[in-house]
């Protein structure tokens, strides 16, 4: 690592800067790295040893070595999905399964890297605003790394993720207001009490762990690249870091291509979206990054890990699903719930809301001849379906109640005839 740069007004920071935004304008600050020297030490293959996501050392920001990780971050299967290609006539389909991190979502590479840094500036409290996922990823890392953990969280966030976090011995601060409300006052309760903010957008290290599950795709495809990546998105830090990572690999010479990268939100929580469409609408070649304001909007989607109205990453999405050449799909919460039965059914990954989010998306593209059916495309489960049970419940409806009886078995509903192994049909 050798500094940290504007992703607004691009004005560069040394690397021992120890503060968040970019004192110039306020922007949110991207770690930069010396690739030539990582370059050198990666070697055309990143150091093996471990599963999780520390065997990216090269392309990481913190102090090394470091004794193990306690818990195994990172490292998260890619499913081929047959089913699901047949269903559309695709042929090169992947699931990336990010449900089987520790906390169950995506949000551990994040808070790993983000506890890392903690641990290397000597922090002892760590402090994070949260839908729900950041809180219980890092109130779950911090447990097995003996820091304390503050959590502000809308009230509503679905009860097993605040479960999760309080099982972990975080300190949950159920906000009365949105995730917006408890983001501000995360950030004002920091600096009153001198914790360290891993708040998305606000800490530059979540998208250097998040950025790894681009590292991953890639040796798990045998070094191929995607023609795009399907990312769900609220604050935009997800996707702008997963399009990092495949912009390192490219800038240590592993890759000479790079994906798309799609930008899935619902339309019931479409800033960054809309912003896009605007950026484009303008035929202006150059945009001017550092005057581009991004929406907001008053958001209410069930997916309530993508429920945002002020993106706290927004800028740094947008300029990668524009510089990537992504598409912005919108889809409603319908479609959004309906992909959470259909991808459990077909692929047995099961997915919370904002997790089925990106399959909706490229249903969405399929119908409108957006994307080629030969199309290599990764589509991210970022989170699982049991974080969020009564979301998944509107979809599935209830079990037979019966007696203990094979007459009640048998007569129960739908009838039994209806059970035939697809493979079978
Ligand atoms: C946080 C999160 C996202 C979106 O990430 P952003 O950085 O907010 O865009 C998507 N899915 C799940 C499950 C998440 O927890
Ligand atoms: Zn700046």
């Amino acid at each position: 690592m050798n500094g940290y740069k504007c992703v607004a007004c691009s004005v560069v920071q040394s690397p021992g800067f120890e503060g968040f935004l970019c004192p110039a304008c306020g922007g949110n600050l991207d770690v930069s790295y010396d690739y030539d020297e990582a370059a050198s030490k990666i070697d055309g293959r990143f150091a093996e040893g471990s599963n999780d996501l520390f065997r990216f050392a090269a392309l990481l920001p913190l102090k090394w070595p470091r004794s193990p990780f306690p818990l195994r971050v990172g490292g998260t299967p890619l499913y081929p999905v047959r089913p699901l290609e047949e269903l559309k006539g695709m042929c090169n389909l992947y699931l990336k399964d990010e449900t089987l991190n520790p906390s169950a979502s995506l949000k551990d590479r994040a808070s790993a890297v983000t506890v890392g840094r903690a641990l290397d500036v000597g922090a002892g409290v760590v402090a994070v605003a949260s839908t729900g996922n950041a809180g219980s990823s890092l109130a779950c890392l911090a447990a097995a790394t003996g820091l304390v953990s503050v959590v502000f969280v809308p009230a509503s966030a679905p009860e097993a993720k605040l479960t999760q976090m309080l099982a972990f011995g975080a300190r949950v601060m159920a906000v009365n207001g949105t995730y917006d409300d408890a983001y501000d006052l995360c950030t004002a309760a920091c600096t009153e009490f001198g914790w360290f903010n891993r708040s998305t957008g606000y800490n530059a290290f979540t998208r250097e762990g998040k950025k790894t599950c681009a590292y991953e795709i890639w040796q798990d495809l045998g070094g191929r690249v995607p023609d795009r990546v399907m990312v769900s998105t609220g604050d935009g830090n997800t996707l702008s870091a997963i399009w990092k990572g495949w912009c390192d690999l490219k800038a240590v010479g592993l890759i000479d291509s790079l994906p798309k990268i799609d930008c899935v939100q619902s339309q019931a929580s479409a800033a960054i979206n809309d912003t896009i469409q605007q950026v484009r609408s303008v035929d202006d070649v150059v945009v001017d990054w550092s005057r581009l304001v991004v929406r907001e909007v008053s958001a209410s989607t069930v997916a309530d890990s993508i429920s945002v109205d002020r993106p706290r990453d927004g800028l740094a999405a947008v300029k990668a699903v524009i510089q990537s050449g992504g598409e912005a799909i919108t889809v409603s919460d319908q479609e959004i719930l309906a992909a959470i039965p259909e991808m459990a059914q077909l692929t047995g990954v099961f997915a919370e809301p904002a997790a089925a989010a990106p399959w909706a998306g490229l249903k969405h593209l399929l119908k409108n001849q957006m994307v080629a059916r030969e199309e290599l495309v990764v589509c991210i489960v970022s989170g699982s379906g049991l974080k969020d049970i009564s979301s998944a419940s509107k979809e599935v409806g209830q079990p037979c109640l019966i007696e203990p009886s094979l007459k009640a078995v048998k007569e129960s509903h739908p009838p039994l005839d209806v059970l035939v192994p697809c493979n079978q049909v």
